[in-house]
C-alpha cells in the first residue's frame, strides 16, 4: 500500500497514513478526499490525495460532509460555470488558502456555485478566484455548461 505523509493543519503533527491504491485509483474524484481522525482530543482532517499519491491539500473543515450534501442536492442551475483542473500536478505553495481548496476540489464536474457552497465563499468571489487561477495556469479553464 502506498504510504502518504501529511502535516495536520490543526495540531501540526506530521502523520504517515497508508491508503488503498485501488480505492484511490477507482475514485471518481481526483484528488480524492480522505478523512483521517487522530490525536487526543481526537479531531478530523481531510487529506486530498491525487492519483499519483501526492497530497494536494489538507483541510480541518467538515468538507467531505459538505461535498456529499452538495452532490445529493438537486442541481438548481441551468447554466453552470465549471472549473476544469490541469492534468498535471500544479504548484500550490504560493497560493492562498481559498485558492488551494479550489484547485484541490475542481474536478471538471462541480460548478462554481457548488464549490462556493462547499467552501463557504460567495459565488462571485469564487468565480473571480477561478479566473485568476486560470491566468496563473493552475486551472485549465472555466467552462460554461448549459443544461
Ligand atoms: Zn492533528
Amino acid at each position: 500500500m502506498p504510504s502518504i505523509k501529511f502535516t495536520c493543519p490543526i495540531c501540526k503533527r506530521t502523520e504517515t497514513i497508508e491508503v488503498s491504491e485501488e480505492k484511490i485509483q477507482s475514485a471518481e474524484r481526483n484528488p480524492v478526499p480522505v478523512l483521517i481522525t487522530h490525536g487526543s482530543p481526537e479531531h478530523a482532517v481531510t487529506v486530498f490525495i491525487d492519483k499519483s499519491f501526492n497530497v494536494r491539500a489538507t483541510s480541518a473543515a467538515d468538507i467531505i460532509q459538505r461535498i456529499q450534501d452538495t452532490e445529493s442536492a438537486p442541481r438548481k442551475y441551468t447554466r453552470r460555470h465549471v472549473p476544469v483542473p490541469k492534468q498535471t500536478k500544479v504548484q500550490l505553495d504560493d497560493l492562498d488558502y481559498a485558492q488551494v481548496k479550489i484547485v484541490a476540489l475542481a474536478d471538471g464536474d462541480k460548478s462554481v456555485d457548488e464549490l462556493a457552497e462547499i467552501l463557504d465563499i460567495p459565488a462571485m468571489r469564487l468565480k473571480i478566484l477561478c479566473e485568476q487561477l486560470v491566468k496563473m495556469e493552475r486551472l485549465e479553464s472555466v467552462k460554461t455548461v448549459v443544461e
